[in-house]
């Protein structure tokens, strides 16, 4: 690839500014991939058919959608630059990045990258809390904000001081724990996973999921989209862990899952109304 691009772009000498670029490409295309994916299938294919499950029951505009595209490709653009810097710092010795797979084994692997998810939870909440400092919000985070009834599209459409910040827990990680690139791989997919379902507009998850002892734990689609609503709760990421514990959770979060995810069906709802003569349904 890079030999590629070195003979289409003769001018471009510079290895650093072709491997800028090919993060860039990379993370560009994984976030098309994967909001483009649920943008595609939800607010597309399946618009009518699972309308029930949309969270709020409306639409955004178009140049709502363009904004968000277009502060996340301003985000991907600085992931790419930090992703540069640490790729310098591990080539100069600076990071604990491994190589070696036989290094650690598999069970630090595993434990590595469930800690890193973990770390980063806390450290989204609480970075997450300071941006909504009236001061902060103001100036940054009402760019991420500014989506109210947000898509896929909005996964990373932040204000590039914030994109800086939320991207900045990687650096801080490897500087202080040994990690294998595909450990650092592994949760990036899972941020830009769970950054997407937070952001798609619909609940895909079951009723009673929000309930649940064990399940409820994990953060809804709900949750994050009544945020976006509602502002001033719900901050958490991955986990509901923190809002728990600092009493941030919106007091209808569980009330507002069961009403979605209780909707009829559009079949029900056919039956319920069209088909149904005295309690009899009528082919
Ligand atoms: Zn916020
Ligand atoms: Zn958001």
């Amino acid at each position: 690839m890079t030999q590629l691009l070195q003979e289409y772009l003769p001018n471009l000498e510079s290895s650093l500014t072709l491997h800028w670029l090919i993060a860039f490409l990379a993370l560009s295309i994984r976030y098309l991939l994967f909001a483009g994916m649920a943008y595609g299938i939800f607010y597309g294919w399946k618009r009518r058919d699972w309308l029930y499950k949309k969270i709020q029951q409306k639409y955004p505009e178009q140049k709502r959608i363009t904004y968000e595209m277009r502060y996340s490709f301003s985000s991907l653009a600085i992931f790419a630059t930090l992703a540069i810097g640490i790729k310098l710092a591990t080539e100069a010795g600076y990071t604990q990045v491994y190589k070696d797979f036989g290094a650690y084994g598999w069970g630090y692997f595993i434990f590595s990258v469930v800690v890193f998810i973990f770390i980063h939870d806390t450290y989204f909440y609480w970075t997450h809390r300071a941006m909504h400092h009236p001061k902060l919000f103001r100036h940054v985070h009402k760019v991420h904000h500014m989506s109210h009834n947000p898509t896929p599209w909005a996964a990373f459409s932040f204000h590039p001081l914030e994109a800086l910040v939320e991207f900045g827990i990687i650096p801080i990680v490897v500087f202080m724990t040994p990690l294998h690139p595909i450990a650092i791989f592994i949760f990036a997919l899972y941020m830009v996973v769970l950054n997407v379902l937070g952001h798609l507009g619909f609940e895909i998850f079951p009723r009673g999921f929000t309930q649940h002892k064990l399940l409820g734990w994990h953060n809804t689609s709900t949750h994050h989209n009544m945020h976006h609503k509602h502002v001033n709760c719900n901050y958490s990421l991955y986990f509901n862990i923190w809002d728990r514990l600092m009493r941030t959770n919106h007091a209808k979060y569980h009330q507002v899952f069961d009403e979605v995810t209780h909707r009829p069906k559009p079949i029900e709802k056919a039956v319920d109304e069209e088909q149904m003569v005295d309690g009899l349904l009528v082919d």
